[in-house]
């Protein structure tokens, strides 16, 4: 077949894999991205989808605008000015299929073939694979508890990447989170360069402990940003829809790549996300999905604490869906994990997450089990590692 070389230097997710090795119900699995299914608002999606069907029928079902429904748009925007402070004119906000079609939408608009992007490392497997789609040449800026290293961010944007990617909020894979000093110095830096900073923030209402931060685009007034976002995480994920926030001038050229890409994202969707969203309390609900996720990220720790090997190192993160582990050098993850799943405890090795590999690390999902699970899981893992340390 004459296939186009650009998918030869994409992979196949890893971790889409994994979840099929891991359909097995006895498995207690912390590989999934998935957020609990406990706190889907079904019956609120039930009754906004009736009201949207039986009173406007005809608009639901029709085509409709690239941009996105305007209320939907404006209910962003406000949005936006009521938890953050931020002032985000609904013209800037285009509505996306997941924030995941954000990150195509800005691999189409900016990247040929060799083009630089600057990751975070480890760095978000679903944006790897969108910008290695068009043939990203991948350089990489560690990431630790206080958010990327300065120094070689400096470094890597002295290389003049086209794009950098950051997720400053709960960050999937490792659960970091920028302080203020560094998002301020992130801003600095970028306002110097001609770089374009792709903000990424899924996890940002997820926060169960500290204090809320702006985003980075607040504090980078001279940089030319994209600031993604997403209902994936706060309302359902099967909804599929996102947003982006661009000046005018990359939002015209995003829209156009979008028309090529899905005409719009289903106003159907759309409509009842907006009809939930103006028929119930957001705010009440995602306290609700916080407090589970906070119980849930402890009852982790806590087990990790207590049973795990002293060398293993751990992030502890302040919301969000991810933990991360580091194993001493020398420990496989893929060894792990083979130990792991005979024991029927599933997690996401770290190397899909590097784009330069790298072997003793793993991503453990905490908003997908209960407490109970998650002990139990734990100590399974546990178990496994100390057998692997003592082979
Ligand atoms: N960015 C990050 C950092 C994510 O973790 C995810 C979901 N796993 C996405 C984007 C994609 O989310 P969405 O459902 O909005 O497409």
């Amino acid at each position: 077949m004459r296939y186009s070389p650009r998918l030869a230097t994409v992979k196949r997710s890893y971790i889409r894999e994994i979840l099929k090795a891991t359909q097995d119900p006895a498995i207690i699995s912390f590989a999934g991205g998935l957020p609990s299914p406990d706190h889907f608002p079904s019956q609120a999606f039930a009754e906004a989808a009736h009201a949207v069907l039986t009173e406007n029928g005809a608009a639901v079902l029709q085509y409709s605008i690239t941009e996105g429904y305007p209320p939907l748009r404006e209910y962003i925007a406000r949005r936006y000015a009521d938890t953050l402070g931020l002032d985000v004119p609904m013209e800037q906000i285009l509505i996306t299929t997941g924030s995941q079609q954000g990150l195509d939408l800005m691999a189409k608009v900016f990247l040929d073939p060799g083009d630089g992007v600057l990751m975070e490392r480890p760095g978000y497997l679903g944006a790897i694979q969108a910008f290695s789609l068009f043939g990203a040449a991948f350089d990489t800026v560690d990431l630790g508890p206080t958010g990327v290293d300065l120094a070689q961010l400096e470094a890597g944007l002295a290389k003049k990447p086209k794009l950098f990617y950051a997720v400053p909020n709960f960050q999937n894979p490792s659960g970091c989170t920028y302080d203020e000093p560094t998002r301020r110095e992130v801003a600095r830096l970028l306002a110097g360069s001609d770089t374009v900073l792709v903000e990424d923030n899924p996890y940002g209402e997820l926060r169960f402990s500290g204090t809320p931060l702006p985003p980075l685009r607040a504090f980078a007034q001279g940089a030319c940003t994209v600031l993604l976002g997403s209902f994936s995480k706060i309302a359902s994920p099967g909804m599929r829809v996102g947003w982006l926030v661009a000046d005018p001038d990359l939002m015209h050229k995003l829209v156009t790549a979008k028309q090529a890409s899905d005409l719009h994202t289903s106003i159907f969707t759309q409509r009842v996300l907006h009809r939930f969203l103006t028929d119930n309390d957001l705010d009440a609900h995602i306290a609700v999905i916080r407090k589970a996720y906070g119980e849930r990220c402890q009852c982790m720790l806590q087990a990790i604490r207590a049973s795990f090997p002293e060398e293993v190192r751990y992030t502890e993160p302040e919301g969000g869906m991810f933990l991360w582990v580091q194993l001493p050098e020398g420990l496989s993850s893929e060894r792990l994990f083979q130990k792991a799943i005979a024991r029927k405890v599933a997690f996401v090795p770290g190397h899909p997450f590097y784009v330069d590999g790298t072997a003793n690390s793993l991503r453990l999902n905490f908003s997908n089990s209960t407490p109970e699970r998650i002990e139990e899981g734990i100590h399974r893992l546990a178990e496994c590692l100390k057998e692997l340390l003592a082979t």
